[in-house]
């Protein structure tokens, strides 16, 4: 059995459906050895509805510690999923400092202070090309400011199936190479498959140039339901191997280890 880890899970405490306690209980059904919670953090200035309020921390980060507590039969990570924005680096590092976390990812949701995934009404006129390259810059820019363990959904543009007209790959190599020059870690995100893109993140056809590029990864399913733990964990790993991988990340106190699988 391959040991399994699913690093990426919302909670009532941002956007999620459910309490913690439920997500443990699917993740134990889901054959997961390691649950990890990653609420939505965002430090943009009008904080949309679907992240967690800033005051709120210290409680969860304290809810999931008596969780772990209370539980033996699987392990309970602590992660948070943090908005990139842009030129607010140091405010993003000040306020995560001196926070007890297993993890941190970094996503990137915004293009211009709009979301790119909440409508598919943000892409209608735009130029798809400046925003697919506007995408990945961005992304790029989060994985070298050193505040992350994890970079999240590192496609996520595709999230409403729009491709550009021309062809990505240099894109997802550039990507390749930037994360390995800052050693941080990729994510497969399942969750793209309940989406109207109906695959994975990143591009199943450019895996292969993660693996080349020698950038750990991680299999996450960006659960809001427990019903989502682990959800099309087994082809993911198959998709992974298929590519190339033979290893994944894992994480504690923010050190990383990595194990075969
Ligand atoms: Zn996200
Ligand atoms: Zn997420």
């Amino acid at each position: 059995m391959i040991y399994r880890t699913d690093y990426h899970i919302h909670t009532t405490f941002s956007d999620g459906k459910a309490d913690p306690e439920d997500y443990v209980d699917a993740a134990l059904k889901a054959g997961i050895n390691e649950i990890g919670f990653s609420e939505h953090l965002s430090l943009v200035k009008d904080r949309p509805d679907w992240c967690m309020e800033p005051s709120q921390i210290m409680t969860y980060i304290n809810k999931i510690a008596s969780l772990k507590e209370r539980t033996s039969d699987i392990k309970i990570r602590t992660g948070l999923e943090v908005d990139y924005i842009p030129g607010a680096e140091k405010e993003t590092e000040l306020f995560l400092r001196d926070m007890d976390l297993d993890y941190r990812i970094g996503s990137v949701h915004y293009l211009d202070q709009k979301t790119v995934d909440m409508n598919p009404g943000f892409y209608k006129g735009k130029d798809i090309d400046l925003l697919y390259k506007g995408y990945f810059e961005t992304v790029m820019t989060a994985v070298s400011s050193g505040l992350f363990d994890i970079i999240g959904h590192c496609d996520l543009i595709r999230i409403f199936g729009h491709k550009p007209s021309f062809s990505p790959e240099y894109l997802y190599r550039e990507l390749a190479v930037c994360l390995k020059d800052n050693d941080i870690v990729f994510e497969l995100n399942t969750n793209g498959r309940n989406k109207p893109l109906g695959d994975f993140y990143p591009d199943r056809q450019y895996l292969r140039l993660f693996s080349e590029a020698g950038v750990p990864v991680c299999v996450n399913s960006d659960a809001h339901l427990p019903d989502r733990v682990g959800q099309y964990f087994d082809e993911a790993y198959t998709l992974l191997k298929k590519s190339g991988f033979n290893e994944m990340a894992v994480f504690s106190s923010r050190k990383r280890d990595i194990i075969p699988f």
